[in-house]
């Protein structure tokens, strides 16, 4: 039986240790963060770029001062041959793929055919990420979705990602630094998942947490319609003009389902909406920039002593973009932590080494905060032998190595908190620049 075969029993055999535990990871799932000092918000725009309605869009942004996060794709140029959807229905792009701006109209979108869209974008200060290059699933979708192409495994998934961000590099001089999936659809068919892939890609998961709508089928009228994209917003603010803050919205740069080019209408006005509540739109780097975390403020230190270990490349938050800091440290965090990622070997082997895996003889001395003579509270260096050894990559899934750490002397738990401040410490005195991933 394959490791695959095993996953039904071990996500059971979890079930009965406590439930779905929260995966360490560098590659945060980022819908939202701690609302920062002040009031800041995202809007990311998906599958453009597109002739005609990026223009508009980055004028909008730009006449209100704003930055967007363009989440763009390469080209669905190739994704034939396939058949026309209904206008209105999930599948009005393309019965077998999607197709952007629209079926037969693949030379408006993406890079590939509209590089000077691309350009525009970055050079107005606007944020570029990668929405895959043909916006093929990662994975196969049983309802919606169902009968759609998608990607055959983790490897031609991966492949797609690096041709997009190798055009992103050599159009730009810069790389993307962000991915979303297309459709979120995060299971590859060979058993992987969009953080192992973002993880080979050094990129974080790029979500969003309210949808403004500008995909949706067109209602009755056009007013009606532009209504209809400014309701989740209006909703927002009315109830709480501070609810906003931190968050990542989620718009179209292109048509609806009804090839309407509805961002163009209602951007305008949802803009005038966040500006008369004092918000400053900003791009998903910037808004991480000013607050990293979505449960810890970033005037915390421990949000301070998280963001220098994962720029080591050490995996101390969760996927969900938490630290949990007050929690007990469990030994197989622990493990993770100091081994290192989490990655499929095939596709680490890919990877362009901005997500290197951390210097074992950095992590060694790393390993001095936990040993008796640092002060506060050691953990035995023999339990921890035994958690590593024990340790490996399907084990943080499944929750084996679920005890928290204890101290050596007895006593109670060692929290997160501490264990990030020990690990940051030692980073900076034991460790020498050499441990830093490249680029970071
Ligand atoms: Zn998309």
């Amino acid at each position: 039986m394959t490791l695959y075969g095993l996953r039904p029993v071990l996500r059971w055999t979890r079930t009965l240790a406590g439930g779905r535990r929260p995966v360490p990871s560098r590659v945060r799932r980022i819908s939202a963060v701690a609302p920062p000092a002040e009031r800041l918000v995202a809007i990311t725009f998906d599958d453009g770029p597109t002739r005609g309605i990026t223009e508009q869009v980055l004028e909008t942004l730009e006449r209100c001062g704003a930055r967007g996060t363009f989440d763009i794709i390469g080209s669905t140029a190739d994704n034939y041959p396939d058949t026309a959807g209904r206008a209105g229905t999930p599948l009005w792009s393309g019965r077998r793929y999607d197709h952007y701006a629209a079926f037969g109209r693949d030379g408006e979108a993406g890079l590939r055919a509209q590089p000077d869209l691309v350009r525009r974008i970055a050079a107005g200060g606007h944020e570029v990420s990668n929405h895959s290059y043909r916006h093929l699933a990662f994975g196969p979708e049983h309802l919606v979705y169902r009968g759609r192409h998608a990607h055959e495994g983790a490897a031609a998934a991966l492949e797609d990602q690096r041709r997009l961000h190798d055009a992103c590099r050599a159009l730009l001089g810069q790389a993307p630094r962000l991915g979303r999936p297309p459709h979120y659809i995060d299971r590859t068919p060979d058993g992987w998942s969009a953080y192992d892939l973002y993880d080979a890609m050094g990129y974080q998961y790029l979500a969003a947490s309210l949808d403004l709508g500008g995909w949706r089928r067109s209602r009755n009228s056009r007013a009606a319609t532009v209504d209809d994209a400014l309701a989740a917003l209006r909703t927002q603010l009315r109830t709480d003009p501070a609810a906003l803050s931190g968050q990542v919205l989620f718009a179209k740069d292109g048509y609806n389902m009804s090839l309407q080019p509805v961002v163009c209408w209602a951007l305008p006005l949802q803009l005038e909406l966040l500006a008369a509540a004092g918000y400053r739109v900003v791009t998903v780097s910037e808004l991480l920039e000013s607050s990293p975390f979505a449960d810890v403020p970033p005037t915390d230190p421990a949000a301070a002593a998280a963001r220098r270990l994962l720029a080591a490349g050490v995996p101390c938050a969760f996927r969900d973009n938490t630290l949990r800091v007050e929690g007990p440290l469990r030994r197989g965090e622990l493990a993770a932590w100091l081994a290192g990622p989490v990655s499929p070997p095939a596709l680490l082997g890919a990877a362009d080494g901005r997500h290197a895996r951390p210097d074992p003889a950095g992590m060694a001395a790393a390993r001095g905060w936990l040993e008796p003579g640092v002060p506060g509270e050691p953990v035995a260096r023999a339990e921890l032998e035994r958690s590593l050894e024990r340790w490996e990559w399907v084990s943080s899934r499944t929750g084996a190595d679920a005890a928290p750490v204890a101290p050596g002397g007895g006593g109670g738990a060692v929290t997160r908190r501490l264990a990030l401040a020990r690990m940051a410490a030692a980073l900076g005195t034991r460790c020498g620049p050499e441990w830093r991933r490249p680029g970071a």
